[in-house]
């Protein structure tokens, strides 16, 4: 896959990522070795994957020559927070599209304290309102920026299309390295699957060689048959934007999720969540999030236990971040 040749990308990560065993884990479990990508020092405050798939879709926005950029999630939202400082960054204004209102007597914590420290205008919107009249929302705010002569981008949830699926593509290559620097040979690579995006790259990635790598999605909202066709979406509409200019063709994709492990629901964490954080920052000093991490990774050593993966294979978790999305859960704790 060396021949792929990428589309524009602005730099905001810190890349490549480190990849790390968690050594004291499988001496605790008796399992597999468990490696970290650690996404979630891709950056510090743009920590997370969120940003890999923006140096994609803000280099697209610049060459469209927008001024503005328009996306959306809930309150705790970790591609709003990444979106609003690399927007700062990059003199590029930023609204924001909240699902949730705003937190009355609190002061706001974790993500949403940046993004207000980053500048970008928010707009808070009940659950009713954000899932009926979304693109709504995103139109006249189009136009409010278009009234003042600014051209603006919408980027949907996660980051999570066509452009955006480039940012995993290029871990997955990254990761190709790591595995030839450390003289491994995993045979899964497993993410948290919130909006698809992530999972999405690393599919195509792994199509690109042979699929050589299983690629495991566990996820945290919804269900399996929702993200096999959102991520085929989001891979079509890949293939439709790049697929002529390619020299290598992939192989046929295959769309693996883990359902099983939501809960409640989207950012409704139970004990054994909690329990899951609390034990590996003890015992490794790494830190998961109740949203995404720490339940996909709660899932992984479940399956772990029922015989899911290979007892001599590796296995390769990211650590996709969300640390910030941590401290609204203090309490939980
Ligand atoms: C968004 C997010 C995910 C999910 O990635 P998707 O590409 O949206 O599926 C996982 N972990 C964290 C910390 C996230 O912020």
């Amino acid at each position: 896959m060396d021949d792929i040749v990428f589309p524009p990308r602005v730099e905001l990560a810190q890349r490549p990522t480190p990849l790390t065993p968690l050594r004291r884990l499988q001496a605790q479990t008796g399992g597999p070795l468990i490696w970290l990508k650690r996404d979630d020092m891709s950056g510090c405050t743009l920590s997370g994957n969120k940003v890999r798939k923006l140096e994609f879709i803000l280099a697209r926005a610049i060459d469209e020559g927008c001024g503005a950029v328009i996306t959306c999630g809930g309150l705790q939202s970790n591609h709003c927070r990444a979106t609003a400082l690399a927007a700062a960054q990059l003199g590029l204004q930023c609204h924001l599209i909240l699902r949730g209102l705003q937190p009355r007597g609190t002061a706001p914590v974790g993500n949403l304290l940046l993004d207000e420290l980053a500048g970008a205008s928010i707009g808070f919107h009940s659950l009713k309102e954000y899932f009926s009249e979304r693109d709504r929302l995103f139109d006249a705010q189009v136009e409010r920026y278009r009234e003042r002569g600014i051209k603006a981008l919408a980027i949907p949830t996660g980051g999570s299309d066509g452009v955006g699926a480039w940012g995993y593509i290029g871990a997955y290559q990254e990761l190709l390295n790591d595995f030839q620097q450390h003289r491994i040979s995993p045979r899964y690579i497993v993410t948290a699957t919130g909006s698809g995006g992530t999972q999405a790259g690393l599919t195509l990635g792994a199509a690109f060689n042979q699929n050589r790598h299983e690629i495991i999605g566990i996820n945290v909202c919804d269900d399996e048959a929702y993200f096999v066709k959102k991520i085929g979406e989001d891979i079509r509409q890949w293939q439709a934007l790049y697929g002529n200019k390619l020299n290598s063709k992939p192989d046929a994709f295959s769309i693996n999720i883990i359902d099983g492990y939501v809960g409640e629901g989207y950012a409704k964490a139970g004990p054994e969540i909690f329990q899951t954080i609390r034990n590996l920052a003890r015992l490794e000093g790494v830190v998961l999030d109740p949203v995404y991490t720490g339940k996909a990774f709660t899932g992984l050593l479940k399956e772990i236990d029922s015989g899911r993966f290979a007892v001599q294979s590796d296995i390769v978790f990211i650590h996709t971040g969300g640390v910030f999305g941590l401290f609204p859960y203090a309490e939980q704790l």
